[in-house]
């Protein structure tokens, strides 16, 4: 994989670098994703925090109570997603990268909602929920 990878929102006034390669790729299949999305599905690069940097001024926004996602405030874009437990980790949506085709996803996580009508056989490991460990 060429490194650094580069991303931007939709109207580029937030930029995203990744010196290095993530460390997992997974689809991820829960409702408050796709409702945040407003995909079907999202797949989701998880990259250390320390590896990854963000110019322009995301807007961050906690949705849950453990969870900090972050988006572009001019264009909308939702780009990253940040969990408490998860420390010193990041992930950022594979389709903000011009490098999406290199980000290969090797794993689900959440398959539980996953919609119905949705066929990925892809015989990547699923997972019921989340795909990392949260401890507590
Ligand atoms: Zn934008
Ligand atoms: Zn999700």
């Amino acid at each position: 994989m060429k490194l650094p990878l580069h991303g931007r929102c939709f109207c580029g006034a937030v930029l995203v670098e990744a010196k290095a390669e993530p460390f997992q790729v997974s689809w991820c299949h829960c409702r408050d994703c796709r409702r945040q999305t407003g995909a079907p599905a999202v797949v989701w690069a998880g990259f250390r925090s320390e590896d990854v940097h963000v110019a322009g001024a995301p807007r961050r926004r906690r949705s849950s109570e453990h969870i900090v996602r972050g988006f572009c405030p001019d264009c909308g874009t939702p780009f990253s997603y940040e969990d408490d437990r998860l420390a010193g980790e990041i992930y950022i949506h594979t389709g903000v990268f011009d490098e999406a085709d290199q980000l290969v996803p090797d794993r689900h996580a959440y398959v539980t909602s996953k919609l119905f009508w949705l066929h990925l056989e892809d015989g990547l490991a699923k997972f019921e929920t989340t795909t990392r460990r949260r401890p507590g």
